[in-house]
Protein backbone atom coordinates (compact mmCIF):
# COMPACT_ATOMS: atom_id res chain seq x y z
CA UNK A 1 0.00 0.00 0.00
CA UNK A 2 1.23 3.37 -0.98
CA UNK A 3 1.58 6.01 2.27
CA UNK A 4 -1.43 7.41 0.80
CA UNK A 5 -3.54 4.28 0.67
CA UNK A 6 -2.65 4.04 4.28
CA UNK A 7 -3.58 7.02 5.12
CA UNK A 8 -7.16 6.95 3.33
CA UNK A 9 -7.40 3.07 5.42
CA UNK A 10 -6.87 5.06 9.00
CA UNK A 11 -9.94 6.58 10.33
CA UNK A 12 -9.32 9.45 13.26
CA UNK A 13 -11.48 9.50 15.88
CA UNK A 14 -14.06 11.56 14.54
CA UNK A 15 -14.41 9.31 11.59
CA UNK A 16 -15.27 6.75 13.70
CA UNK A 17 -17.78 8.47 15.75
CA UNK A 18 -19.41 9.30 12.55
CA UNK A 19 -19.17 5.71 10.96
CA UNK A 20 -21.31 4.65 14.44
CA UNK A 21 -23.95 7.16 13.60
CA UNK A 22 -23.90 5.78 10.19
CA UNK A 23 -23.98 2.47 10.94
CA UNK A 24 -26.97 2.79 13.63
CA UNK A 25 -28.95 4.45 11.31
CA UNK A 26 -29.10 7.77 13.26
CA UNK A 27 -28.05 10.07 10.32
CA UNK A 28 -28.47 8.79 6.60
CA UNK A 29 -25.54 11.53 5.20
CA UNK A 30 -22.63 13.28 6.78
CA UNK A 31 -23.30 17.49 6.77
CA UNK A 32 -20.64 19.68 8.52
CA UNK A 33 -20.60 23.20 8.59
CA UNK A 34 -17.38 25.33 9.17
CA UNK A 35 -18.64 28.45 11.31
CA UNK A 36 -16.08 31.34 11.84
CA UNK A 37 -17.23 34.55 13.20
CA UNK A 38 -16.34 37.43 10.82
CA UNK A 39 -14.16 39.19 13.53
CA UNK A 40 -10.98 39.07 11.89
CA UNK A 41 -8.78 37.12 9.35
CA UNK A 42 -8.51 33.03 8.93
CA UNK A 43 -5.59 32.08 10.12
CA UNK A 44 -3.76 28.37 10.06
CA UNK A 45 -5.75 27.17 12.77
CA UNK A 46 -8.84 27.70 10.92
CA UNK A 47 -7.54 26.16 7.98
CA UNK A 48 -6.82 22.91 9.90
CA UNK A 49 -10.36 22.88 10.87
CA UNK A 50 -11.50 23.83 7.29
CA UNK A 51 -9.69 20.81 5.81
CA UNK A 52 -11.51 18.65 8.40
CA UNK A 53 -14.92 19.43 7.84
CA UNK A 54 -14.71 20.16 4.43
CA UNK A 55 -12.44 16.99 3.82
CA UNK A 56 -15.10 14.67 5.43
CA UNK A 57 -17.28 16.02 3.31
CA UNK A 58 -15.36 15.34 0.44
CA UNK A 59 -14.74 11.51 2.10
CA UNK A 60 -18.47 10.74 3.14
CA UNK A 61 -19.87 12.27 -0.03
CA UNK A 62 -21.26 14.66 2.31
CA UNK A 63 -22.29 18.10 2.46
CA UNK A 64 -20.78 21.32 4.36
CA UNK A 65 -21.62 24.95 4.72
CA UNK A 66 -19.76 28.30 5.26
CA UNK A 67 -21.63 29.33 8.07
CA UNK A 68 -20.99 33.16 9.60
CA UNK A 69 -21.50 33.07 13.40
CA UNK A 70 -22.63 36.45 13.35
CA UNK A 71 -24.13 37.35 16.63
CA UNK A 72 -21.52 39.79 18.05
CA UNK A 73 -22.33 43.29 15.76
CA UNK A 74 -19.46 45.19 17.79
CA UNK A 75 -16.93 43.38 16.47
CA UNK A 76 -18.01 42.49 13.24
CA UNK A 77 -17.80 43.49 9.95
CA UNK A 78 -18.26 42.56 5.79
CA UNK A 79 -14.48 42.92 5.19
CA UNK A 80 -14.07 39.82 7.15
CA UNK A 81 -17.04 38.15 5.35
CA UNK A 82 -15.37 38.92 2.63
CA UNK A 83 -12.07 37.84 3.05
CA UNK A 84 -13.24 34.65 4.58
CA UNK A 85 -14.66 33.30 1.75
CA UNK A 86 -12.02 34.42 -0.47
CA UNK A 87 -9.68 32.27 1.57
CA UNK A 88 -12.17 29.15 1.95
CA UNK A 89 -11.75 29.12 -1.80
CA UNK A 90 -8.34 29.88 -2.33
CA UNK A 91 -8.10 26.79 -0.30
CA UNK A 92 -10.07 25.00 -2.82
CA UNK A 93 -13.16 24.06 -1.05
CA UNK A 94 -16.63 25.25 -2.07
CA UNK A 95 -19.92 25.23 0.53
CA UNK A 96 -23.40 23.85 -0.50
CA UNK A 97 -24.73 26.95 1.60
CA UNK A 98 -23.79 29.68 2.21
CA UNK A 99 -25.18 30.48 6.08
CA UNK A 100 -25.87 33.39 8.47
CA UNK A 101 -26.52 32.55 12.07
CA UNK A 102 -28.12 35.82 11.91
CA UNK A 103 -30.76 34.87 9.38
CA UNK A 104 -31.61 32.59 12.36
CA UNK A 105 -32.43 35.57 14.66
CA UNK A 106 -36.52 35.23 14.66
CA UNK A 107 -36.64 31.57 14.57
CA UNK A 108 -33.74 31.87 17.63
CA UNK A 109 -36.15 34.66 19.08
CA UNK A 110 -39.28 32.30 18.86
CA UNK A 111 -37.30 29.58 20.19
CA UNK A 112 -36.70 31.58 23.33
CA UNK A 113 -40.57 32.77 24.08
CA UNK A 114 -40.72 28.88 23.93
CA UNK A 115 -38.55 28.48 26.76
CA UNK A 116 -39.70 31.20 28.67
CA UNK A 117 -43.43 29.60 27.93
CA UNK A 118 -42.21 26.54 29.66
CA UNK A 119 -40.91 28.21 32.39
CA UNK A 120 -37.67 27.20 31.50
CA UNK A 121 -36.21 30.73 30.68
CA UNK A 122 -36.26 34.30 32.60
CA UNK A 123 -34.99 37.88 32.28
CA UNK A 124 -32.73 38.87 34.80
CA UNK A 125 -31.70 42.34 35.98
CA UNK A 126 -28.77 41.30 37.82
CA UNK A 127 -25.50 43.29 36.26
CA UNK A 128 -22.78 40.71 34.38
CA UNK A 129 -20.33 42.35 37.10
CA UNK A 130 -23.32 40.68 40.03
CA UNK A 131 -24.34 37.62 37.68
CA UNK A 132 -20.49 36.79 38.58
CA UNK A 133 -19.99 37.66 41.96
CA UNK A 134 -22.61 35.05 42.26
CA UNK A 135 -21.34 32.79 40.55
CA UNK A 136 -19.76 30.49 43.44
CA UNK A 137 -17.47 27.80 42.28
CA UNK A 138 -17.75 24.16 41.31
CA UNK A 139 -18.25 23.32 44.40
CA UNK A 140 -20.72 25.94 46.15
CA UNK A 141 -24.07 26.56 44.12
CA UNK A 142 -24.63 29.79 42.85
CA UNK A 143 -26.79 32.26 44.56
CA UNK A 144 -30.20 31.91 42.86
CA UNK A 145 -31.03 36.00 40.87
CA UNK A 146 -33.60 37.27 42.68
CA UNK A 147 -35.41 37.31 39.40
CA UNK A 148 -35.60 33.56 38.85
CA UNK A 149 -39.23 33.43 40.06
CA UNK A 150 -41.13 35.84 37.85
CA UNK A 151 -43.98 34.55 36.30
CA UNK A 152 -44.08 33.47 32.49
CA UNK A 153 -46.13 36.64 31.64
CA UNK A 154 -43.94 39.19 33.77
CA UNK A 155 -41.15 37.52 31.57
CA UNK A 156 -42.47 37.27 28.41
CA UNK A 157 -43.70 41.28 28.65
CA UNK A 158 -39.73 42.05 29.43
CA UNK A 159 -38.38 40.19 26.95
CA UNK A 160 -40.68 41.62 24.28
CA UNK A 161 -39.70 44.61 25.60
CA UNK A 162 -36.19 44.05 25.50
CA UNK A 163 -36.38 43.07 21.86
CA UNK A 164 -38.28 46.59 21.61
CA UNK A 165 -35.22 48.36 22.82
CA UNK A 166 -36.81 50.00 25.73
CA UNK A 167 -34.20 49.00 28.07
CA UNK A 168 -30.23 50.32 27.97
CA UNK A 169 -27.46 47.88 26.85
CA UNK A 170 -26.71 45.61 29.57
CA UNK A 171 -29.53 46.76 31.61
CA UNK A 172 -31.05 42.81 31.21
CA UNK A 173 -30.52 39.57 30.25
CA UNK A 174 -32.41 36.23 29.31
CA UNK A 175 -31.00 33.79 31.07
CA UNK A 176 -31.91 29.92 31.32
CA UNK A 177 -33.72 28.06 33.97
CA UNK A 178 -30.81 24.99 34.56
CA UNK A 179 -28.94 23.84 37.77
CA UNK A 180 -27.37 26.28 39.97
CA UNK A 181 -25.29 23.61 41.39
CA UNK A 182 -24.25 21.95 38.34
CA UNK A 183 -20.90 21.52 38.20
CA UNK A 184 -20.12 22.94 35.32
CA UNK A 185 -20.51 26.58 35.37
CA UNK A 186 -22.05 26.94 31.27
CA UNK A 187 -25.12 25.07 33.15
CA UNK A 188 -25.44 27.78 35.88
CA UNK A 189 -28.39 28.92 34.27
CA UNK A 190 -26.84 30.81 30.97
CA UNK A 191 -27.08 34.41 29.27
CA UNK A 192 -29.45 33.36 26.22
CA UNK A 193 -29.87 36.89 25.22
CA UNK A 194 -28.25 40.39 26.01
CA UNK A 195 -29.00 44.04 24.97
CA UNK A 196 -26.48 45.76 22.27
CA UNK A 197 -27.58 48.67 21.53
CA UNK A 198 -25.27 48.49 18.04
CA UNK A 199 -25.94 48.24 14.16
CA UNK A 200 -25.45 44.80 13.12
CA UNK A 201 -23.33 44.28 9.55
CA UNK A 202 -26.43 42.26 7.90
CA UNK A 203 -29.45 42.99 10.20
CA UNK A 204 -28.87 46.71 10.62
CA UNK A 205 -30.81 48.45 13.46
CA UNK A 206 -33.73 45.70 13.21
CA UNK A 207 -32.01 44.14 16.49
CA UNK A 208 -30.56 45.37 19.93
CA UNK A 209 -30.39 42.15 21.60
CA UNK A 210 -28.47 39.58 20.47
CA UNK A 211 -28.38 35.39 21.17
CA UNK A 212 -25.21 34.19 23.15
CA UNK A 213 -22.77 31.80 20.76
CA UNK A 214 -24.42 28.88 23.23
CA UNK A 215 -27.93 30.19 22.43
CA UNK A 216 -27.32 30.21 18.83
CA UNK A 217 -25.03 27.29 17.40
CA UNK A 218 -26.53 23.88 18.28
CA UNK A 219 -30.14 25.74 17.01
CA UNK A 220 -28.09 27.07 13.72
CA UNK A 221 -26.59 23.48 13.33
CA UNK A 222 -30.01 22.51 13.85
CA UNK A 223 -31.48 24.18 11.23
CA UNK A 224 -29.61 23.44 8.56
CA UNK A 225 -29.47 19.70 9.01
CA UNK A 226 -25.88 19.57 10.55
CA UNK A 227 -25.17 16.18 11.39
CA UNK A 228 -21.74 17.02 12.77
CA UNK A 229 -21.01 19.68 14.81
CA UNK A 230 -17.38 19.44 14.64
CA UNK A 231 -15.60 22.39 16.89
CA UNK A 232 -12.40 22.85 19.35
CA UNK A 233 -11.93 21.47 22.91
CA UNK A 234 -12.51 24.61 24.87
CA UNK A 235 -16.23 23.83 24.06
CA UNK A 236 -16.22 20.34 25.57
CA UNK A 237 -17.49 22.07 28.67
CA UNK A 238 -20.60 23.60 26.38
CA UNK A 239 -21.80 20.30 25.48
CA UNK A 240 -24.35 19.85 28.25
CA UNK A 241 -25.86 23.31 27.10
CA UNK A 242 -25.83 22.21 23.47
CA UNK A 243 -27.92 19.10 24.00
CA UNK A 244 -29.75 20.85 27.03
CA UNK A 245 -30.96 23.28 23.94
CA UNK A 246 -32.06 20.90 21.42
CA UNK A 247 -33.96 18.63 24.38
CA UNK A 248 -35.73 21.52 25.74
CA UNK A 249 -36.74 23.47 22.71
CA UNK A 250 -38.39 19.34 22.60
CA UNK A 251 -36.43 19.24 18.75
CA UNK A 252 -37.35 16.19 16.55
CA UNK A 253 -34.58 13.72 16.55
CA UNK A 254 -32.06 13.42 14.34
CA UNK A 255 -30.23 16.29 16.22
CA UNK A 256 -26.96 17.56 15.03
CA UNK A 257 -23.65 16.05 17.36
CA UNK A 258 -20.97 18.34 18.72
CA UNK A 259 -17.19 16.33 18.38
CA UNK A 260 -14.37 18.66 19.91
CA UNK A 261 -10.99 18.09 18.85
CA UNK A 262 -7.33 19.91 19.97
CA UNK A 263 -7.03 23.64 18.15
CA UNK A 264 -3.74 23.66 15.95
CA UNK A 265 -0.91 25.35 17.53
CA UNK A 266 2.32 26.03 15.77
CA UNK A 267 5.39 27.40 17.26
CA UNK A 268 6.90 30.41 16.93
CA UNK A 269 3.37 32.54 16.00
CA UNK A 270 -0.09 33.42 18.36
CA UNK A 271 -3.03 31.93 16.63
CA UNK A 272 -5.96 34.09 18.48
CA UNK A 273 -7.65 36.57 16.24
CA UNK A 274 -7.42 39.11 18.76
CA UNK A 275 -3.97 38.83 19.29
CA UNK A 276 -3.29 39.20 15.46
CA UNK A 277 -6.04 42.25 15.30
CA UNK A 278 -3.15 43.20 18.23
CA UNK A 279 -0.58 42.90 16.01
CA UNK A 280 -2.44 44.77 12.47
CA UNK A 281 -3.71 47.78 15.28
CA UNK A 282 -0.49 48.00 16.63
CA UNK A 283 1.38 48.49 13.76
CA UNK A 284 3.45 45.47 14.08
CA UNK A 285 3.07 43.99 10.43
CA UNK A 286 2.11 45.64 8.16
CA UNK A 287 -1.69 44.22 7.78
CA UNK A 288 -3.94 40.99 8.34
CA UNK A 289 -1.86 39.76 4.97
CA UNK A 290 1.55 40.48 5.59
CA UNK A 291 3.63 37.43 5.00
CA UNK A 292 5.17 37.09 8.38
CA UNK A 293 1.14 36.72 9.67
CA UNK A 294 0.08 33.26 10.44
CA UNK A 295 -3.18 34.32 8.52
CA UNK A 296 -4.04 32.38 5.20
CA UNK A 297 -3.99 35.86 3.00
CA UNK A 298 -0.46 36.25 4.92
CA UNK A 299 0.79 32.94 3.79
CA UNK A 300 -0.70 33.34 0.41
CA UNK A 301 0.96 36.27 -0.44
CA UNK A 302 3.95 34.89 1.26
CA UNK A 303 3.82 32.39 -1.29
CA UNK A 304 2.31 29.12 0.50
CA UNK A 305 0.36 27.20 -1.61
CA UNK A 306 -3.48 25.75 -0.91
CA UNK A 307 -2.02 22.17 -1.78
CA UNK A 308 1.03 22.69 1.09
CA UNK A 309 -1.88 23.82 3.62
CA UNK A 310 -3.76 20.86 2.85
CA UNK A 311 -0.82 18.39 3.14
CA UNK A 312 -0.22 20.21 6.21
CA UNK A 313 -3.65 19.99 7.72
CA UNK A 314 -3.71 16.08 6.32
CA UNK A 315 -0.07 15.30 8.37
CA UNK A 316 -0.82 16.67 11.88
CA UNK A 317 -4.36 14.63 11.76
CA UNK A 318 -6.77 15.23 14.42
CA UNK A 319 -6.00 15.10 18.22
CA UNK A 320 -7.89 14.85 21.16
CA UNK A 321 -5.16 16.58 23.68
CA UNK A 322 -3.17 19.97 22.93
CA UNK A 323 -0.37 20.30 21.42
CA UNK A 324 2.09 22.58 19.82
CA UNK A 325 3.02 21.61 16.03
CA UNK A 326 6.36 22.50 14.86
CA UNK A 327 5.77 25.37 12.23
CA UNK A 328 9.30 23.29 10.79
CA UNK A 329 6.61 20.66 9.59
CA UNK A 330 4.37 23.47 7.80
CA UNK A 331 7.78 24.78 6.14
CA UNK A 332 8.61 20.96 5.02
CA UNK A 333 5.46 21.06 3.17
CA UNK A 334 5.42 23.82 1.18
CA UNK A 335 9.19 22.92 0.51
CA UNK A 336 7.55 19.15 -1.20
CA UNK A 337 4.94 21.28 -2.94
CA UNK A 338 7.56 23.89 -3.88
CA UNK A 339 10.16 21.66 -5.21
CA UNK A 340 7.90 20.06 -7.73
CA UNK A 341 6.32 23.62 -8.79
CA UNK A 342 8.89 26.15 -8.90
CA UNK A 343 10.68 28.05 -11.83
CA UNK A 344 13.84 27.76 -11.16
CA UNK A 345 15.90 31.15 -11.53
CA UNK A 346 19.47 32.59 -10.35
CA UNK A 347 19.55 35.40 -8.54
CA UNK A 348 22.18 37.44 -6.37
CA UNK A 349 21.18 39.00 -3.41
CA UNK A 350 24.69 40.03 -2.11
CA UNK A 351 26.28 41.17 -4.37
CA UNK A 352 30.14 40.23 -5.56
CA UNK A 353 31.46 41.88 -8.51
CA UNK A 354 33.65 39.40 -10.73
CA UNK A 355 35.77 40.58 -13.35
CA UNK A 356 36.57 37.81 -16.44
CA UNK A 357 39.50 38.85 -17.84
CA UNK A 358 40.01 36.64 -20.08
CA UNK A 359 36.74 37.32 -21.94
CA UNK A 360 36.80 40.66 -24.37
CA UNK A 361 34.72 43.69 -22.73
CA UNK A 362 31.35 42.86 -24.94
CA UNK A 363 31.29 39.51 -24.79
CA UNK A 364 27.65 37.66 -24.97
CA UNK A 365 27.04 34.21 -24.66
CA UNK A 366 23.87 32.66 -24.69
CA UNK A 367 23.54 29.62 -22.47
CA UNK A 368 20.14 27.18 -21.61
CA UNK A 369 19.01 26.70 -18.11
CA UNK A 370 16.41 24.50 -17.25
CA UNK A 371 13.09 26.18 -15.94
CA UNK A 372 12.45 23.00 -13.55
CA UNK A 373 15.04 19.95 -13.54
CA UNK A 374 11.61 18.01 -11.65
CA UNK A 375 9.56 18.70 -14.63
CA UNK A 376 11.09 18.63 -18.14
CA UNK A 377 7.76 19.70 -19.87
CA UNK A 378 8.46 23.14 -18.15
CA UNK A 379 11.26 23.48 -20.88
CA UNK A 380 14.23 25.89 -21.17
CA UNK A 381 15.03 29.17 -21.24
CA UNK A 382 17.64 31.37 -22.15
CA UNK A 383 20.58 32.69 -19.92
CA UNK A 384 23.10 35.10 -21.21
CA UNK A 385 26.72 35.37 -19.85
CA UNK A 386 29.20 38.75 -20.10
CA UNK A 387 32.11 39.00 -18.98
CA UNK A 388 31.58 41.00 -15.72
CA UNK A 389 29.08 38.90 -13.43
CA UNK A 390 28.02 39.11 -9.81
CA UNK A 391 28.39 35.85 -7.43
CA UNK A 392 27.26 35.75 -3.65
CA UNK A 393 29.41 37.21 -1.18
CA UNK A 394 29.03 34.09 0.64
CA UNK A 395 30.46 31.81 -1.79
CA UNK A 396 34.27 33.92 -1.91
CA UNK A 397 35.92 33.37 1.43
CA UNK A 398 39.78 34.58 1.55
CA UNK A 399 40.81 32.48 4.47
CA UNK A 400 38.19 29.94 4.16
CA UNK A 401 37.98 26.74 6.37
CA UNK A 402 38.60 23.50 5.17
CA UNK A 403 35.81 22.46 4.56
CA UNK A 404 34.86 25.20 1.99
CA UNK A 405 34.96 24.36 -1.50
CA UNK A 406 33.57 27.46 -3.13
CA UNK A 407 35.60 30.14 -4.57
CA UNK A 408 38.69 30.75 -2.61
CA UNK A 409 42.26 32.71 -3.79
CA UNK A 410 43.67 30.91 -6.94
CA UNK A 411 40.68 28.27 -6.26
CA UNK A 412 38.44 27.05 -9.34
CA UNK A 413 34.71 26.46 -8.86
CA UNK A 414 32.15 26.01 -11.75
CA UNK A 415 29.88 28.40 -12.62
CA UNK A 416 26.09 26.68 -12.86
CA UNK A 417 25.09 26.52 -16.42
CA UNK A 418 28.80 27.92 -17.47
CA UNK A 419 32.17 27.51 -16.87
CA UNK A 420 35.19 26.59 -14.50
CA UNK A 421 35.77 30.16 -13.00
CA UNK A 422 39.49 30.53 -11.27
CA UNK A 423 40.09 33.40 -9.20
CA UNK A 424 42.99 34.80 -10.00
CA UNK A 425 43.20 38.35 -8.03
CA UNK A 426 41.35 39.83 -5.35
CA UNK A 427 40.58 43.74 -5.71
CA UNK A 428 40.27 45.84 -1.97
CA UNK A 429 39.18 49.47 -1.30
CA UNK A 430 41.09 51.18 1.16
CA UNK A 431 39.51 49.88 4.50
CA UNK A 432 40.50 46.22 3.07
CA UNK A 433 37.23 45.28 1.87
CA UNK A 434 37.00 42.86 -0.93
CA UNK A 435 35.03 45.21 -4.14
CA UNK A 436 36.59 43.05 -7.03
CA UNK A 437 37.28 39.27 -8.42
CA UNK A 438 39.64 39.14 -11.48
CA UNK A 439 39.07 35.50 -12.71
CA UNK A 440 39.41 33.35 -15.67
CA UNK A 441 37.19 31.13 -16.96
CA UNK A 442 38.78 27.62 -18.82
CA UNK A 443 37.08 27.93 -22.24
CA UNK A 444 36.95 24.20 -22.42
CA UNK A 445 34.59 23.50 -19.62
CA UNK A 446 31.56 25.37 -21.47
CA UNK A 447 28.72 23.69 -20.03
CA UNK A 448 30.32 22.88 -16.79
CA UNK A 449 32.07 19.93 -18.12
CA UNK A 450 35.45 19.20 -16.90
CA UNK A 451 37.77 19.07 -19.72
CA UNK A 452 40.66 17.02 -18.63
CA UNK A 453 39.09 15.14 -14.91
CA UNK A 454 40.29 17.71 -12.86
CA UNK A 455 37.57 17.55 -10.12
CA UNK A 456 36.08 21.40 -8.95
CA UNK A 457 34.00 20.72 -5.97
CA UNK A 458 31.69 23.43 -6.00
CA UNK A 459 28.96 25.05 -8.19
CA UNK A 460 27.85 28.74 -7.55
CA UNK A 461 25.22 30.79 -8.96
CA UNK A 462 25.39 33.95 -10.77
CA UNK A 463 23.79 36.92 -12.75
CA UNK A 464 25.03 39.15 -15.81
CA UNK A 465 25.90 42.29 -14.21
CA UNK A 466 24.83 43.76 -17.31
CA UNK A 467 21.49 41.97 -17.88
CA UNK A 468 20.47 41.72 -14.04
CA UNK A 469 17.21 43.17 -13.10
CA UNK A 470 17.57 44.41 -9.60
CA UNK A 471 14.70 43.66 -6.98
CA UNK A 472 13.58 44.41 -3.62
CA UNK A 473 13.62 41.17 -1.79
CA UNK A 474 12.08 40.40 1.05
CA UNK A 475 14.00 37.96 3.75
CA UNK A 476 10.98 37.14 6.34
CA UNK A 477 12.21 35.36 9.37
CA UNK A 478 10.06 34.16 12.12
CA UNK A 479 7.77 37.10 13.36
CA UNK A 480 8.27 35.85 17.31
CA UNK A 481 11.88 34.93 18.56
CA UNK A 482 10.44 32.68 21.68
CA UNK A 483 8.75 28.89 20.70
CA UNK A 484 5.74 29.92 22.42
CA UNK A 485 4.91 33.97 22.23
CA UNK A 486 1.63 33.11 24.51
CA UNK A 487 3.47 32.29 27.56
CA UNK A 488 5.29 35.40 27.78
CA UNK A 489 3.31 38.45 30.13
CA UNK A 490 3.05 40.26 26.84
CA UNK A 491 3.20 37.80 24.08
CA UNK A 492 4.42 41.23 21.88
CA UNK A 493 7.59 41.49 24.07
CA UNK A 494 8.89 38.09 22.28
CA UNK A 495 8.43 39.53 18.46
CA UNK A 496 11.30 39.14 16.46
CA UNK A 497 12.97 42.08 15.66
CA UNK A 498 14.99 40.97 12.48
CA UNK A 499 11.50 39.20 11.54
CA UNK A 500 12.30 41.29 8.18
CA UNK A 501 15.26 41.97 6.12
CA UNK A 502 14.81 43.57 3.16
CA UNK A 503 18.00 43.83 0.53
CA UNK A 504 18.41 44.39 -3.62
CA UNK A 505 18.73 41.56 -5.48
CA UNK A 506 20.18 40.96 -9.22
CA UNK A 507 18.40 38.64 -10.84
CA UNK A 508 18.39 37.40 -14.37
CA UNK A 509 16.33 38.46 -17.18
CA UNK A 510 13.73 35.76 -17.49
CA UNK A 511 12.76 36.92 -14.17
CA UNK A 512 10.32 39.67 -16.49
CA UNK A 513 8.83 36.62 -17.65
CA UNK A 514 7.66 35.66 -14.59
CA UNK A 515 3.76 35.99 -13.84
CA UNK A 516 2.26 37.50 -10.66
CA UNK A 517 1.13 34.22 -8.32
CA UNK A 518 3.64 32.31 -9.43
CA UNK A 519 5.87 30.50 -7.04
CA UNK A 520 10.22 30.26 -8.28
CA UNK A 521 12.83 29.25 -6.85
CA UNK A 522 15.86 31.68 -6.64
CA UNK A 523 18.75 28.53 -7.44
CA UNK A 524 20.39 27.94 -3.94
CA UNK A 525 18.78 30.78 -1.37
CA UNK A 526 14.66 29.69 -1.28
CA UNK A 527 11.79 29.84 -2.56
CA UNK A 528 10.17 33.68 -3.12
CA UNK A 529 7.32 35.25 -5.05
CA UNK A 530 6.31 38.23 -6.29
CA UNK A 531 4.42 40.42 -3.92
CA UNK A 532 1.78 42.68 -4.70
CA UNK A 533 3.14 46.00 -4.25
CA UNK A 534 5.03 45.06 -7.38
CA UNK A 535 5.00 48.11 -10.01
CA UNK A 536 5.96 48.40 -13.46
CA UNK A 537 9.35 50.25 -12.56
CA UNK A 538 10.10 48.04 -9.53
CA UNK A 539 9.12 44.12 -9.00
CA UNK A 540 9.26 43.32 -5.03
CA UNK A 541 9.64 39.60 -4.40
CA UNK A 542 8.76 37.75 -1.17
CA UNK A 543 10.67 35.09 0.26
CA UNK A 544 8.70 32.30 1.08
CA UNK A 545 10.86 29.79 2.73
CA UNK A 546 14.66 29.27 2.78
CA UNK A 547 16.01 25.65 0.85
CA UNK A 548 17.48 24.39 3.85
CA UNK A 549 14.84 21.68 5.98
CA UNK A 550 15.39 22.00 9.54
CA UNK A 551 12.45 20.39 10.44
CA UNK A 552 13.36 16.50 8.07
CA UNK A 553 16.49 16.34 9.99
CA UNK A 554 15.32 16.88 13.32
CA UNK A 555 12.80 13.82 12.33
CA UNK A 556 15.51 11.64 10.94
CA UNK A 557 17.57 12.45 14.02
P1 LIG B 1 -9.64 32.63 17.67
O1 LIG B 1 -9.58 32.05 19.04
O2 LIG B 1 -8.38 32.53 16.90
O3 LIG B 1 -10.21 33.99 17.62
P2 LIG B 1 -12.08 31.40 17.19
O4 LIG B 1 -12.21 30.01 17.65
O5 LIG B 1 -12.69 32.45 18.01
O6 LIG B 1 -10.58 31.68 16.88
P3 LIG B 1 -14.01 31.23 15.16
O7 LIG B 1 -14.24 32.16 14.05
O8 LIG B 1 -15.00 31.17 16.25
O9 LIG B 1 -12.59 31.57 15.74
O10 LIG B 1 -13.67 29.78 14.64
C1 LIG B 1 -14.27 29.15 13.55
C2 LIG B 1 -13.95 27.69 13.64
O11 LIG B 1 -12.56 27.47 13.54
C3 LIG B 1 -14.41 27.10 14.95
O12 LIG B 1 -15.03 25.86 14.71
C4 LIG B 1 -13.13 26.93 15.71
O13 LIG B 1 -13.23 25.89 16.63
C5 LIG B 1 -12.12 26.66 14.60
N1 LIG B 1 -10.79 27.06 15.01
C6 LIG B 1 -10.40 28.26 15.46
N2 LIG B 1 -9.11 28.25 15.80
C7 LIG B 1 -8.65 27.00 15.56
C8 LIG B 1 -7.39 26.35 15.72
N3 LIG B 1 -6.33 26.99 16.18
N4 LIG B 1 -7.30 25.05 15.36
C9 LIG B 1 -8.36 24.41 14.88
N5 LIG B 1 -9.57 24.95 14.71
C10 LIG B 1 -9.72 26.24 15.04
MG1 LIG C 1 -14.72 32.43 18.52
Amino acid sequence: MSEKDINASYKNFIEELIDADLDRGYVKEVYTRFPPEPNGYLHIGHAKSICLNFGLKEKYKGKCNLRFDDTNPITEDTEYVQSIMEDVRWLGFEWDKLCYASDYFEQLYEWAIFLIKKGKAYVCDLTAEEVSAMRGTPTIPATPSPYRNRSVEENLDLFQRMRAGEFPEGSRTLRAKIDLASPNMHMRDPVLYRIIHASHHRTGDKWCIYPMYDFAHGQSDYIEGITHSICTLEFEVHRPLYEWFLEALELPHPRPRQIEFARLNLSYTVMSKRKLLELVKGNYVSGWDDPRMPTISGLRRRGYTPESIRMFAERIGVAKRENVIDVGLLEFCIREDLNKKATRLMAVLNPLKVVITNLPDNYEETLIAINNPENEAEGTHELLFTKEIFIERDDFMENPPKDYFRLIPGGEVRLRYAYFLKCNEVVKDENGNVVELRCTIDPESRGGKSPDGRKVKGTIHWVSAKYAVPAEVRLYDRLFKSEIPDEADDFKTELNPDSLKIVTGYIEPFVREIKYGQNVQFERLGYFILDRETTAERLVFNRTVTLKDTWAKKVSK
